[in-house]
């Protein structure tokens, strides 16, 4: 079975890797680079029960063992390693705590620990991923989806890049943000792109498997930083989330003004340790956000051969390998064996009118 995989972050790569293994003929489409958007710039941070009671607690736990599992079996080395995880605020008064290198913050629950939380690097998790697929069979293909090819039943057969024409049996949207332009193409809820801005810092080996989740507040108003130490000696930094315009092309996705400079006054401020730590990457991106909060993972059921996997705003690189499981199964038994994708279904939002589809 042919099958075309529309979009190359995390979701996008770990449906053509499992696709791949089961033996399907993969094509992997992507408008600008692999992992070039949110899947290479967010945390990486895993949770194997955070996402219990959800709609999508089935995928987290599933998606958590594969994560290991994973790791485990193909030969890259993306920095997996399991953690502990702390929430923790701002305060004028610190007291001793768990976390010693944190300035003014006091540590306020232990929110995980190796049992329960883990942590990849994005951006190498996801090129693995993507570099798995072809050890496999898939076929990389730089280019833009720009539409669906349908046949006369209306079922798809293949989709349309600038210059040629991608034939296939199944089709799977896995653009992150950008799937709301498959609102044009194929009866698609409405999806939203969250912004966030993030920082890489030079840490070395000074900080241990230690994942926080603080609250603060200064002269950049009230935050929620999230700070991750990661394997390779750099330590990840993300806050400041917006609502602004996503541009239709993911490479033109720049911070807000400001940004990066508040972002990095409350690392400083709450880690004075790591003041001679130098940044090495900035980063702005958008997370997929769909209307009720939960991903749309599974077949368009009003045109045959179409499949979404997209909106997993916060919990995207958690949930890309059962994700991507999940489908490989349902493309080619009909059925998933692991996890149930009935609550993900991409019907139980209305569709997006076509004419509400504004670009530019
Ligand atoms: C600041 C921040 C921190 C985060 N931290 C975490 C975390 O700790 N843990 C976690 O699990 N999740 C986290 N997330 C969420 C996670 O990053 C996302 O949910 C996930 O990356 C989405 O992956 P995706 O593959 O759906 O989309 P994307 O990563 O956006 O990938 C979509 C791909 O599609 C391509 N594309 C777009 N249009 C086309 C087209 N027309 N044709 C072909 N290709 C196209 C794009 O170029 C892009 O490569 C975080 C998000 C943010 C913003």
């Amino acid at each position: 079975m042919r099958v075309v995989v529309c979009g190359a972050g995390a979701v996008g790569a770990a449906t053509a890797f499992f696709l791949a293994e089961a033996g399907a003929d993969v094509t992997l489409v992507e408008r600008a680079d692999v992992a070039c958007a949110a899947s290479g710039k967010s945390g990486g941070f895993l949770a194997l029960d955070w996402c219990d009671g959800q709609p999508v607690a089935g995928l987290a736990r599933r998606s958590f063992a594969l994560h290991e599992e994973l790791a485990g079996r193909l030969p890259a080395d993306w920095g997996y390693r399991r953690m502990t995880a702390y929430a923790g605020r701002e305060t004028a008064d610190p007291r001793e705590g768990p976390v010693g290198w944190l300035g003014p913050v006091e540590i306020v629950q232990t929110l995980g620990g190796p049992d329960t939380t883990a942590q990849v690097i994005p951006e190498a998790f996801t090129r693995a991923l993507a570099e798995a697929a072809v050890a496999k069979g898939a076929r990389r293909v730089d280019g833009a989806v720009e539409g669906l090819v349908r046949g006369r039943s209306g079922a798809v057969e293949g989709v349309r890049l600038a210059r040629r024409i991608l034939e296939a049996d199944r089709v799977v949207i896995a653009m992150g943000p950008w799937s709301i332009l498959a609102a044009a193409w194929l009866p698609m809820p409405i999806i939203y792109g969250l912004k966030g801005h993030s920082m890489v810092l030079r840490t070395g080996d000074r900080l241990p498997a230690e994942a926080l989740f603080l609250e603060c507040e200064g002269p950049e108003g009230r935050a929620t930083p999230e700070i991750f130490p990661r394997p390779d000696g750099n330590t990840y930094v993300c806050a400041i989330s917006s609502q602004t315009a996503l541009p239709m092309d993911p490479l033109d996705v720049g911070p807000d003004p400001g940004a990066f400079a508040r972002l990095e006054a409350i690392v400083r401020r709450l880690a004075p340790a790591l003041d001679d730590c130098p940044v090495v990457t900035r980063g702005a991106c958008f997370r997929p956000v769909t209307a009720d909060g939960w991903p749309l993972v599974g077949a368009v059921e009003a045109m045959p051969g179409a499949y979404v996997a997209t909106g997993h705003s916060v919990w995207g690189i958690l949930n890309a390998p059962a994700t991507g499981e999940a489908l490989a199964e349902l493309i080619g038994t009909g059925s998933t064996a692991h996890v149930s994708l009935d609550a993900l279904r991409p019907e139980r939002l209305p569709p997006l009118h076509p004419g509400r589809l504004v670009t530019g």
